[in-house]
């Protein structure tokens, strides 16, 4: 695993950063979708959320996570039931 390691939620939500924005990993696809951090604890880093997300547009495995910065304004143009990527089994097992 030669990822890059990235900053963690705490460290976003320091920032006041409450959401994430996940970009498909095909960049063919580049399905992408906003989603709230607030179910994975501080010490969660975007780089160990990004190979939990399956695209529901082409099914690819693996996501690019960047903290999105413009949370707070945009929060409400995103519903609370409008998450368009899965959540694997593996996810729950990822909120140690
Ligand atoms: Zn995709």
């Amino acid at each position: 695993m030669l990822r890059p390691q990235k900053i963690t939620l705490g460290e976003t939500r320091e920032m006041g950063v409450r959401g994430v924005l996940v970009y498909c990993s095909d960049y063919h696809c580049s399905h992408w979708t906003a989603i709230s951090g607030d179910r994975w604890p501080d010490d969660a880093r975007l780089s160990d959320l990004e190979p939990l997300f399956v695209c529901q547009a082409c099914g690819a495995k693996g996501a690019n996570v960047r903290p999105h910065f413009g949370w707070e304004r945009e929060a409400r143009r995103y519903c609370r039931d409008s998450v368009e990527y899965s959540v694997t089994a593996s996810m729950a097992a990822a909120s140690r």
